[in-house]
């Protein structure tokens, strides 16, 4: 498996991941999340669970169930952490540790090594029943409503350490407290190359014309990506550059919220022949990887964000991106480099048209972009960052950094 990596991806990792493999050889790996489909967690547990199986660890991927209730109050969980006000009542809270006892049971929740994906199902530590225990979180809590995240914390602080995506997420939460970027795999269905022909076959899937340029962004129906303010961006651009735009996003089956805001979104967007807004069913990997291929300029104009896979995804693909300055995005997009950050409606619009009237200046920074993401952000690099937490918390003694 790893020989289709070499010449791709930095061989220093895969050099370290080879003696990693051979360290946890046989060892058990397990993840939690809240869902099998949509979204950055689960689209790094499909690649990763094969991968790590492949470095003979016994890998497992677990998702939690729960009911429409459950993900109502985690959504207003994840969105309070991102700092919009939302009120948690106890009874709230009591239902989320509920569900997740109910799960704790159905769940085989053994293994050498335990990585439990964000809030949903934090409340799983109270379940342990061996091996190391870490917490990952994927979202911004740069700035989180301070009760909630003070509960939640009540389980963060049992787990033996806790993963952020951004050094600027991580709390004083007394335990061991690491940084690890989320990655994409180059050689998945989203990011493998493609023909001519496979792109333009989406392409006529959707009817959408590929006379004039295309302004892109993939996301889920969600206000913290800024659905809304790309619409307004794109009709600033339109006055000047005929221009189409495609909004395509999926529900997540852990996200209420999602149909909401699609409907605002289709509302706002009007009548315009030109705006096209895709539904894509899960698992439209080829689909997204043919749109990211045929767009001009991609945008993530998120007000709030984990990371931003989908920014990593275009700059592989060689694209200009437009990214909100929020998060992980300045991790990805280096001002003027790699792409430009936006704080506003009128800066994206001012972006958007600067790349569209100069295709030389696209090509540069594409290129640009594309290596820094093989430097930084392919799969590879992150499974090696997971090994090396699990072998570290192992192995690396009580007393070598008591801080
Ligand atoms: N994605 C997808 N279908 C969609 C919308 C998004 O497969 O309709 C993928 C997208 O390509 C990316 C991931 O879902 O791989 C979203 O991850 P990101 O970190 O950008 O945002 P999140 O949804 O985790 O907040």
């Amino acid at each position: 498996m790893f020989h289709e990596y070499l010449g791709i991806v930095p061989k220093g990792d895969l050099i370290l991941l080879q003696m990693l493999g051979e360290k946890l050889n046989k060892r058990s790996f397990l993840h939690v999340n809240s869902t099998r489909e949509g979204g950055g967690v689960a689209e790094i547990l499909q690649r990763m669970i094969p991968i790590l199986s492949g470095l003979g660890i016994a890998a497992r991927w677990e998702v939690i169930e729960g009911d429409a209730r459950f993900f109502d109050i985690t959504k207003k969980v994840h969105n309070a952490l991102q700092g919009f006000p939302e009120t948690i009542t106890p009874e709230m809270w009591d239902y989320h540790y509920e569900i997740n006892r109910t799960n704790a049971k159905k769940l085989s929740l053994e293994a050498d090594a335990v990585l439990i994906h964000d809030p949903q199902p934090a409340p799983l530590i109270e379940f342990r029943k061996s091996g190391v225990w870490i917490w990952r979180c994927h979202i911004d809590i740069s700035s989180p409503q301070q009760t909630v995240s003070e509960h939640l914390c009540t389980y963060c602080k049992k787990y033996n350490a806790a993963v952020f995506s951004v050094p600027r997420f991580a709390q004083a939460m007394g335990i061991d407290e690491f940084i690890v970027h989320p990655s994409i795999d180059p050689l998945s269905f989203k990011n493998r190359e493609l023909k001519t022909e496979e792109v333009q076959e989406t392409l006529n899937k959707f009817q959408i014309p590929s006379d004039r340029p295309m302004i892109l962004q993939v996301s889920r129906f969600d206000r913290f990506k800024d659905p809304i303010g790309v619409i307004k961006a794109y009709r600033t651009v339109k006055k000047y550059n005929d221009c189409i735009l495609v909004l395509a996003g999926s529900p997540a089956t852990d996200d209420p919220e999602s149909e909401t805001i699609l409907n605002e979104v289709r509302e706002y967007a009007g009548k315009d022949p030109d705006i096209f807004i895709l539904l894509l069913p899960p698992f439209s990997d080829k689909d997204i990887n043919a749109l990211q291929r045929s767009a001009t300029v991609v945008l993530q104009k998120s007000l709030k964000e984990g990371f931003g896979l989908t920014v990593s995804e275009a700059m592989w693909k060689g694209k200009p991106v437009i990214g909100g300055a929020v998060g992980g995005i300045p991790l990805q997009i280096i001002h003027g480099m790699t792409g430009f950050l936006v704080h506003s409606v009128e800066g994206a619009a001012f972006r958007i048209r600067q790349f569209l009237n100069d295709p030389d200046m696209s090509e540069r920074m594409g290129k640009t972009a594309k290596e820094y993401v093989r430097k930084n952000f392919l799969i590879t690099r992150q499974i090696r960052d997971y090994l090396l937490i699990w072998y570290a918390l192992e192995n690396r003694g009580e007393s070598v950094f008591e801080l």
